[in-house]
C-alpha cells in the first residue's frame, strides 16, 4: 500500500459472519468464495495473515454476534470467542505487532460484563467492544458502551469497532472511548454526501449548481482550499471519479478535524460543553 503509517486489521470475523453461506465450528468459520471454494479461517490463520500484512494493530477472531440474539445463542459464542482468543494468542508470535481482544455480549449486561473480566484478564496491549453498530440502533449503542466502556482498564486504548456517526462518535468519547473505525466519511462521499459542521450537504443537489463556496468554508483540507461545490456537483454529474476522490478528501479531514476539536475539549475539561454546541449545530441545518 504503501503506507508508512500505523495499519490496524479486523481478523476477518466481522467479514464471514456478513456471508450467507457460512458455518461456524469449534475450529473456526467456514465459507465458500464465489468461485465455489471452501476455505476455513480460524483464529490461528487469521492472525498469521494479520502477521503477514504488518498490521501494527490485529484483532482477535471473534463471532460478532447478530443483532438480536437470544440468551443461549449469546452464551454459546462467547464461550467459543474466549477459547479463540487463547488460540489468537498462542499464535501470536512478533510482540512488535499488537494484539487487541474484543468484548462481545449483545444486548445483555451480565455477558457483557463476563466478556470483559474473561478477555481482560489476558495482558493486551488494548481491547475492543465489538457487535454493536450491527442494527440495534442509537439507544442500544449507548446502552452497551456506556455500561461496557467503564468496566474496561482505563490504562489500555478502548475501541469501539464499527462506529460511526458523528453523533454516536460524541456519544462513544463521551464515555471514554479512545478509538473507532467507520466506512461512512468514504462510502458516504462516494455517494455525494459531504460531512459540514451545520451537517450533512448532498453535492448534486441543485442548490450547489452555481455555488462558488468550498465544501465546508472554513476547511483546510486540499479539496476545500483548491475546489468550489459548484465543481465538485459538475464532478458528480459528469460521473467523473475525482468528485468521489475530493468529497472521500474532505470528509477524511473534516472528522480528523472533529477528533482534534474534541480531544481539546477533553484536555480543557469542557467536553459536555463541545458536544452541546457541536451538535446544536450539525443538527440544526441537517435537512439543507
Ligand atoms: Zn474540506
Amino acid at each position: 500500500m504503501a503506507w508508512n503509517r500505523p495499519i490496524l486489521t479486523d481478523s476477518g470475523g466481522f467479514q464471514v459472519f456478513s456471508l450467507k453461506r457460512k458455518s461456524i465450528k469449534e475450529e473456526g468459520a467456514e465459507f465458500t468464495t464465489p468461485k465455489g471454494k471452501k476455505i476455513l479461517l480460524s483464529p490461528e490463520s487469521s492472525i498469521g495473515i494479520q502477521q503477514n500484512l504488518g498490521s501494527d494493530i490485529m484483532m482477535a477472531f471473534d463471532e460478532c454476534i447478530p443483532y438480536p440474539a437470544t440468551e443461549k445463542y449469546t452464551k454459546n459464542s462467547i464461550d467459543r470467542t474466549h477459547r479463540w482468543l487463547k488460540r489468537c494468542i498462542d499464535a501470536w508470535t512478533n510482540p512488535k505487532q499488537s494484539l487487541f481482544g474484543i468484548v462481545q455480549g449483545s444486548t445483555y449486561d451480565h455477558y457483557r460484563k463476563e466478556c470483559v473480566e474473561e478477555v481482560c484478564q489476558h495482558d493486551l496491549p488494548g481491547y475492543a467492544i465489538g457487535g454493536v453498530s450491527v442494527g440495534e440502533g442509537p439507544e442500544w449503542m449507548e446502552k452497551i458502551v456506556s455500561y461496557t466502556a467503564p468496566l474496561m482498564p482505563k490504562d489500555k486504548p478502548r475501541y469501539v469497532m464499527g462506529v460511526g456517526n458523528p453523533e454516536d462518535l460524541l456519544m462513544i468519547w463521551e464515555n471514554g472511548v479512545d478509538m473507532s473505525d467507520c466506512i461512512i466519511p468514504t462510502k458516504f462521499a462516494r455517494g455525494g454526501t459531504v460531512f459540514t459542521n451545520r451537517g450533512k450537504i448532498r453535492i448534486n443537489h441543485q442548490n450547489y449548481r452555481r455555488d462558488f463556496f468550498p465544501l465546508e468554508p472554513n476547511c483546510s483540507c486540499y479539496t476545500c482550499t483548491n475546489f468550489t461545490r459548484s465543481y465538485v456537483k459538475h464532478l458528480f454529474d459528469s460521473n467523473e471519479i475525482l468528485g468521489a476522490i475530493l468529497v472521500t478528501t474532505h470528509n477524511i479531514a473534516w472528522y480528523v478535524d472533529l477528533s482534534r476539536r474534541a480531544r481539546q475539549a477533553i484536555l480543557e475539561d469542557r467536553f459536555l460543553e463541545f458536544k452541546k454546541e457541536f451538535l446544536e449545530e450539525y443538527s440544526g441545518s441537517n435537512k439543507k
